[in-house]
């Protein structure tokens, strides 16, 4: 199966107000995405996740690094090539109102997209936005109103109608539920997956909430401090979690049959500042299993069988 995305030692530095040194907000990061697959990133807030999808789209610069889209090197694109491609890529925000123009009515939202790059004739714009309207549970009635006259969970069905009306070939998503009552979350999931299965969408899904990376990811990356520190199939990865950091996102998650529960494994202390971050391994002045080498050395990611791979020196099979 072809790629869609790849991603090669990619990083991206900031500069900083307080320091001579600069802040890394991602680096090394190598990952690939499959067509027609959704690669799930997880982690908490500031770990450098949203810089991450914003580099894929290279709504932000990298520093250094390679995104490769459907086979294109898109940093040697011209502005111009640049925005044609862009077209293909769709990005859906966690706070759909931020993200909506409010003073245009939905129907011109949804159609918006279709009209910038001249489909075919008017005619057929209404309709396909009156079928992608009824596709995400939004009434043709509705279509002459206003993002503010809806709720937050019809927001979110309008700009995923947006982002999809032109049938990308990739759609990052960031947080698209996390904003939402758990309710609602779970009927927007359910449509995020009819449509990747009736438009043969890849996704790139991005969410601080492994239980909802479980639902909808075919492969894991979880990211710590700007860090992959582990990647597998998700089947893989919540079998197998290797990664301290993933075991305790994983004995965080709820479960509801009793003889699933394991353990919970708390972490102390919060994330740690990227402008300021711990030595060796990043992860090391939160991690239950750290010994005194893990301040000095920083772990690399190695391959554990078939797909696996893994950011930590004590982890041995
Ligand atoms: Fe924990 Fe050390 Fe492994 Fe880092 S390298 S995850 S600090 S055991």
């Amino acid at each position: 199966m072809s790629k869609i995305l790849e991603l090669e030692n990619l990083r991206k530095e900031f500069v900083s107000k307080s320091s001579d040194q600069p802040i890394v907000a991602v680096d090394n990061i190598c990952l690939s995405l499959e067509k027609g697959k959704v690669l799930g990133i997880v982690g908490e807030s500031g770990s450098g996740k949203s810089t991450l999808a914003r580099l894929m789209l290279r709504l932000v610069e990298p520093t250094s690094g390679k995104i490769t889209f459907d086979g294109i090197d898109l940093r040697n694109q011209k502005p111009d090539e640049l925005r044609r491609l862009r077209s293909r890529m769709q990005m859906i925000f966690q706070d759909p109102m931020s993200s909506l123009d409010p003073r245009m009515t939905v129907r011109a939202i949804i159609r918006e997209p279709l009209d910038i790059h001249n489909h075919e004739n008017s005619q057929s714009r209404e309709k396909l936005v009156e079928s992608f309207a009824e596709k995400v549970g939004i009434a043709k009635s509705a279509l002459d109103k206003y993002p503010h006259e809806f709720s937050g969970g019809q927001r979110q069905r309008i700009s995923i109608a947006r982002a999809v009306i032109n049938k990308p070939d990739l759609v990052i998503a960031d947080e698209p539920v996390s904003a939402l009552d758990l309710s609602i979350q779970a009927q927007i999931l359910n449509l995020l997956k009819d449509l990747r299965r009736d438009l043969n969408l890849s996704f790139v899904f991005i969410s601080h909430d492994l239980s909802v990376i479980n639902y909808f990811a075919d492969e894991v990356a979880v990211m710590y401090l700007g860090n992959v520190v582990e990647y597998a199939s998700t089947p893989e990865l919540f079998a197998r979690p290797k990664h301290p950091y993933t075991q305790a996102l994983i004995s965080a998650i709820p479960q509801i049959v009793a003889d699933q529960r394991t353990d919970r494994l708390i972490l102390s202390g919060d994330m740690p500042n990227p402008a300021n971050p711990p030595t060796g391994c990043h992860f090391h002045p939160r991690c239950p299993i750290a010994v005194d080498n893990c301040s000095i050395q920083t772990p690399k990611l190695r391959s554990f069988g078939q797909n696996h791979q893994v950011s930590c020196d004590l982890v041995t099979a």
